[in-house]
């Protein structure tokens, strides 16, 4: 049964996921302050965290990163939870590495959406595809989950979002990928994502990635449809 760590101080909240999860089939934990939460992340390594920003102890934000920088811990998906949506650019943004983001107050159909899709995309499952994707100066190992420029490993690291957004358009190498079809095959849903998500996306691909990330010539813009990946 995959185990859920909720790191939420809201106890009303707090309950109202943990039983909508459990009835979805998932065991859940629950951690009231940032500090346990982040112990409890360490001793039960769960399937999925879900993280509100706002926490007594430590904040999420700094719990994200710490996760992410952990090679224990660095695999598990993140869900963060925000009442404010000027701080989802900070989220979605380069240093988090959180997974996915469903602002307060919580619709708890699209939460549990998020939830399926990011578990279905989890990294970790066993796969026969190629281990590692090549075009030009750019690898990515896709088992260790690394990408490596000029064989120098990329620094900060990219984000689950973006590794899986990179992969998605070196397979396709040369072939332009509409918004749409980016969505359903990295974001793994339709509904609930704004499709400027992509953009962003591409643009922090592109700070770590392009020599000069204001004139790309790896991932390039296809006006009007969407991305290509140049090999
Ligand atoms: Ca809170």
């Amino acid at each position: 049964m995959p185990k859920v760590l909720i790191i939420e101080d809201e106890l009303t909240l707090v309950e109202k996921l943990a039983n909508n999860l459990r009835s979805e089939g998932f065991d859940v934990e629950t951690a009231m302050d940032g500090e346990v939460g982040l112990e409890k992340v360490r001793s039960l390594l769960p399937d999925l965290i879900v993280l509100d920003i706002m926490l007594p102890g430590l904040d999420g934000l700094s719990i994200c990163r710490i996760v992410r920088r952990d090679v224990t811990t660095q695999h598990i998906p993140i869900i963060m939870l925000t009442a404010r949506s000027t701080e989802v650019d900070k989220i979605i943004g380069l240093e988090s590495g959180a997974d996915d983001y469903v602002v307060k107050p919580l619709v708890l159909g699209e939460f549990l959406a998020r939830v399926r899709a990011v578990m279905r995309r989890a990294p970790g499952r066993p796969t026969t595809r190629q281990d590692e994707l090549v075009s030009g100066s750019l690898r990515m190992n896709l088992t260790g989950r690394r990408v490596f420029k000029n064989d120098a490993e990329v620094r900060p690291p990219l984000s689950n979002k973006e590794f899986d957004l990179l992969a998605e358009l070196m397979r396709n190498e040369n072939v332009v990928l509409s918004r749409d079809l980016i969505l359903t095959k990295v974001w793994g849903y339709d509904y609930f994502v704004d499709k400027r998500t992509v953009d962003v996306h591409v643009r922090w691909l592109r700070e770590k990635l392009e020599d000069d990330p204001s004139n790309p010539k790896r991932i390039v813009t296809v006006r009007g449809v969407g991305y290509r990946f140049e090999g």
